[in-house]
């Protein structure tokens, strides 16, 4: 009952739809409460229903259960498919492995998904933020946060410092900690692919894989290499490759192209008009997507989802600013657009579009939060839950 079902390799959704939500840590309840007020006005005005089950993990699994991701909330993702998160807390340095990546690598959600857009009215260090307009598909399994990693003094690594010397001579020293970058075929080749079908879907202009291969080469740089052939196997009608074009691309194919990390910093912020769907590794994407989010105004504007071939965790961009824990203060604006991204996933088009574009008119009537409040001149602040009630009356 109210179960989302995959039948013929495609998602079910019934009317009324079970979502599990975790709250989060800090200013996790706050903006949860928020966004679901929002997304319920929203939803309910195209006849449909989201029934809200609380999942625990993070701070308040710990001190219901002393567990700080149950077994229990796994399963529940599993169950419903599709599921929203606050954000969650993460001790830096601590034995404790990170519960965002632990969720990420345990349902498979192989795809970070990023969309990065400007909305009228934000203060914005870019002259032109309006020419910004990225999704970033961000690889979420591999790379050196796989946490395939030892303590310098452990000895885990001095066997591994060992085994490098006795068998490729290489010397490291012996107060040296070792992490390794693990990079496959299969894991990029299922990222472009997903980063393809929506380019396509979307009706996007290009898509640039983002790498470092001209120095880690058989990473980054089978990674380039394996996006490429991906992307020339199975989508060779839709595309159309950089390398090979004399002139403009022809406007019904997308372009396909590549940048090395560094000089996209670059281009995002000297040329953004130029980029749209991008595809890359996850230390990158996790650079690339706080950059490009701070190039449109902030953090509070950014929405994520983890994706996998159908299990989904929606979840924004930011942290758990610790310090406006409980004070209704901060933006909830990146968690209603990560159920933003969840409507659509839902295929609840209508619902997802309505509250973007309250989002818009009410961020224009400068009824915003603390954090835009002191970036836009004549701005009356209101708290989290204010503001989402100001959205409301914008639907
Ligand atoms: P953070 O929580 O993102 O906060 C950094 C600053 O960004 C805040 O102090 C605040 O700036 C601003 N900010 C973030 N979210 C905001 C919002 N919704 N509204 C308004 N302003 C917002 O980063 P952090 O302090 O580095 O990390 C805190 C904890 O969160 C760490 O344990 C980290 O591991 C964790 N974290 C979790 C996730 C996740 O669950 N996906 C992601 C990132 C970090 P001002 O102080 O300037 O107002």
């Amino acid at each position: 009952m109210n179960k989302i079902t995959i039948e013929n390799n495609k998602l079910v959704i019934p009317d009324k739809v079970t979502i599990p939500f975790i709250e989060g840590d800090g200013i996790g309840g706050d903006i949860t409460k928020a966004m679901r007020l929002v997304i319920d006005a929203a939803v309910n005005k195209i006849g449909k229903e989201i029934i809200w089950l609380e999942i625990l993990a993070g701070e308040k699994a710990f001190r219901q259960t002393g567990q700080w991701l149950p077994a229990e909330t796994l399963e529940k993702i599993k169950e419903y498919v599709v599921a929203i998160k606050g954000p969650l807390t993460t001790p830096i340095g601590k034995g404790i492995r990170s519960l965002n990546v632990t969720l990420r690598q345990d349902l498979d959600l192989y795809a970070c998904v990023r969309p990065v857009v400007y909305f009228s009215g934000v203060e914005s260090p870019l002259k032109h933020p309006e020419q910004l307009d990225v999704v970033i598909f961000r690889e979420n399994t591999e790379d050196v946060y796989a946490g395939i990693e030892w303590e310098a003094s452990t000895p885990e690594a001095k066997d591994v410092r060992d085994f490098l010397k006795t068998r490729f001579n290489i010397s490291l020293h012996e107060e040296t900690g070792i992490g390794i970058k693990p990079i496959s075929r299969p894991a990029s080749e299922r990222l472009m692919r997903k980063a393809m079908h929506h380019a396509i879907e979307n009706k996007r202009k290009s898509v640039t894989i983002v790498h470092k291969g001209n120095i880690m080469k058989y990473t980054e740089g089978a990674f380039r290499t394996w996006c490429y052939e991906l992307a020339k196997r199975e989508f060779a009608d839709y595309i159309v490759l950089e390398s090979e074009l004399q002139g403009p691309a022809p406007s019904d194919k997308i372009l396909i192209n590549d940048r090395i990390a560094d000089s996209m910093f670059q281009q995002l912020l000297l040329r953004p008009a130029d980029y749209d769907v991008v595809v890359t590794t996850n230390l990158n994407g996790d650079y690339l997507s706080d950059a490009c989010a701070a190039q449109v105004g902030g953090l509070g504007l950014a929405p994520g989802g983890n994706i996998g071939d159908f299990y989904a965790v929606f979840e924004a961009t930011h942290g758990t600013a610790p310090k406006y824990t409980d004070l209704n203060k901060a933006n909830p604006s990146s968690l209603i657009l990560s159920a933003v991204m969840m409507l659509e996933y839902l295929g609840w088009q209508e619902a997802a579009k309505s509250v973007v574009t309250a989002m818009e008119k009410t961020i224009q009537s400068k009824i915003v939060t603390y954090d835009l409040a002191r970036q836009i001149e004549g701005a009356t602040e209101v708290g989290s839950l204010e503001f989402a009630k100001a959205l409301i009356n914008n639907l």
